[in-house]
């Protein structure tokens, strides 16, 4: 599952969000309430490649 961190403009609060989809516009900060966050870079979202078949199953 893909797990999002975000930091709140607002107060600077960080949390992660489990999101199914990149409707950002709904993130609001559990803190204060704000919509004013910002999505950081996941270590789940850094790495994973997009997509299928892949050139991942060994060499030659
Ligand atoms: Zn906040």
């Amino acid at each position: 599952m893909p797990i999002y961190e975000y930091t709140c403009n607002n107060c600077n609060e960080t949390f992660s969000v489990l999101k199914l989809t990149t409707r950002e516009e709904e993130t609001t900060c559990p803190s204060c309430g704000s919509k004013e966050v910002t999505k950081k870079m996941s270590a789940f979202s850094c790495c994973t490649p997009t997509g299928t078949g892949s050139s991942f199953t060994g060499g030659t």
